[in-house]
C-alpha cells in the first residue's frame, strides 16, 4: 500500500519508521527534499508535483496542519484524516469557537481584530494571553499580558488586519494531555495520560501519570471529540487542570503529537502505527501502558553537543535523532526513557534533565 504524507517534519520521519514494519510504501510532499521525512520516505515530491504525488498513493495523511489550499484541493480526496478538523486548525478561533459551541469545557476566551485588543482585553481580565488566530504553535504569536501598558508592544508587531483570541491567563497546576485514535468503523482508543512541562510555550518533557484523578473526564473528552470531528486516525487533545482539578481543554491537534513520542517505547502500540493501522483499516493495536515512560525533548542543540553516550548509559533510555539544522529552541530530536517502576523512571527522567539542560524537574 502506497502511503503518502503531507510534511516532511519529524512525525513524517516516525510515522515512516514505524510503518516500514508493516511493509507500507512512503511518499513525501515538503519543500525540502532534505526534511527528516523526505529523506526516510520511497520518494519525495516537491509541491509542484502534487498531482503525481496524489496518484500514486493510496491514501494521504497530513503531519502539520497549514497545508497550503493549492496543495489541499489537488489532494483532498483522499486525505485521512477527514478536513473537519483540518480546517479548524488553520484557524485558534474557530477550533476554541468551536469547542465552546459544542459544550467542551475551554478557558474564557474572546475574539476580535487587533484593534479590539484593549477591549477584549477589559472583556476577559488581566492576566490574559494573546493569541494571533492563525500559525499559531510552540507558543508562536502568543503574548502574556499583566498590565494595560503591555498593549501597545502587541499593537506594533502586527498589522491592523490581524485576527486574535485573547483568552484568560489559567493558572493551571498542571498540564496533561491525551492521544486518541479511531478506525473507520468508529472504534476509539486513548494512549494513557501524560504530565507535560512547557517552557516558553515549547514542551520540554512529559511522563505518564497513572490514576490521577481527572482520568476518566479526559478519556471521555478525548473519546467524545474525535467521533464529533469524525476522524478516522489520531487526535491529540491538550489540556489545563486548574488549581481547583477542572480540566479545560487548551488545544487539540489531528495528528501524531509530541507528547505521545512515549509510547515508541512505552506502549504496546505506537501512536504512529496506530494512525497507520487507522488509515489503512488494519485492527487497531493495544494502547495501553507497558511500562511508566518519559519523554524530554531535544532543543536547539547540535549532534556534537548532544551527550549521546551520557544519555545512553542510562538503563532504560532511547535517542531519536530528526536530523535538522540547528536553530535556537528548535526540536532537534528526543529522548525516550521506560523503567519498570514510576520512581526509577522519575529519577532516570530527573537525569536526563540535569544532562541536557543542568535543571531539576518541577515536583509532580
Ligand atoms: P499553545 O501554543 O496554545 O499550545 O500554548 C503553549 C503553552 O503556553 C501552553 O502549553 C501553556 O503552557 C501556555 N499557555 C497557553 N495558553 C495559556 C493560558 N490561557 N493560560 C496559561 N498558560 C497558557
Amino acid at each position: 500500500m502506497n502511503i503518502g504524507i503531507l510534511g516532511g517534519g519529524q512525525l513524517g520521519w516516525m510515522t515512516i519508521i514505524e510503518g516500514r514494519k508493516l511493509g507500507f510504501n512512503f511518499y513525501v510532499l515538503d519543500k525540502d527534499p532534505k526534511a527528516p521525512a523526505s529523506g526516510v520516505a520511497d520518494r519525495w515530491f516537491p509541491p509542484e508535483k502534487a498531482e503525481e504525488f496524489h496518484r500514486i498513493c493510496d491514501v494521504i495523511t497530513y503531519e502539520f496542519e497549514h497545508i497550503e489550499e493549492e496543495i489541499l484541493s489537488k489532494v483532498e480526496d483522499k486525505v485521512v484524516p477527514n478536513l473537519t478538523a483540518l480546517e479548524l486548525k488553520q484557524s485558534r478561533g474557530e477550533e476554541k469557537s468551536f469547542l465552546y459551541r459544542n459544550g467542551y469545557p475551554v478557558a474564557r476566551f474572546r475574539r476580535g481584530k487587533l484593534g479590539q485588543l484593549r477591549e477584549l482585553l477589559k472583556e476577559v481580565g488581566l492576566p490574559a494571553v494573546v493569541k494571533s488566530e492563525r500559525l499559531g504553535y510552540d507558543g508562536k504569536g502568543q503574548y502574556r499580558v499583566y498590565e494595560e501598558g503591555e498593549v501597545e508592544g502587541i499593537l506594533s508587531r502586527h498589522s491592523k488586519k490581524e485576527s486574535f483570541v485573547v483568552e484568560e491567563f489559567v493558572d493551571f497546576q498542571s498540564e496533561v494531555s491525551a492521544v486518541g485514535v479511531r478506525d473507520s468503523e468508529g472504534r476509539v482508543k486513548v494512549f494513557p495520560l501524560t504530565e507535560n512541562v512547557h517552557e516558553e510555550g515549547i514542551l520540554l518533557y512529559n511522563r505518564t501519570a497513572e490514576r490521577l484523578p481527572y482520568e476518566r473526564e479526559v478519556v471521555g473528552i478525548v473519546s467524545q471529540l474525535i467521533e464529533d470531528l469524525g476522524i478516522v486516525g489520531l487526535l491529540a487533545v491538550e489540556f489545563f487542570v486548574t488549581k481547583e482539578g477542572k480540566v479545560l481543554i487548551n488545544e487539540f491537534a489531528p495528528r501524531p503529537h509530541n507528547t505521545g513520542h512515549y509510547t515508541l517505547d512505552g506502549a504496546y502500540t505506537s501512536q504512529f502505527e496506530n494512525l497507520l493501522r487507522a488509515i489503512t483499516g488494519l485492527p487497531l493495536g493495544s494502547t495501553k501502558l507497558k511500562l511508566p515512560s518519559g519523554m524530554v525533548n531535544i532543543l536547539g542543540m547540535s549532534k556534537e553537543e548532544l551527550p549521546t553516550e551520557e544519555i545512553l548509559k542510562i538503563e532504560g533510555t532511547k535517542v531519536y535523532w530528526y536530523g535538522k539544522t540547528k536553530k535556537i529552541r528548535r526540536k532537534m530530536g528526543h529522548v525516550n526513557v521506560v523503567s519498570r517502576s514510576v520512581s526509577d523512571m522519575e529519577l532516570k527522567l530527573d537525569k536526563l534533565l540535569r544532562i541536557l539542560y543542568e535543571r531539576e524537574p518541577t515536583p509532580s
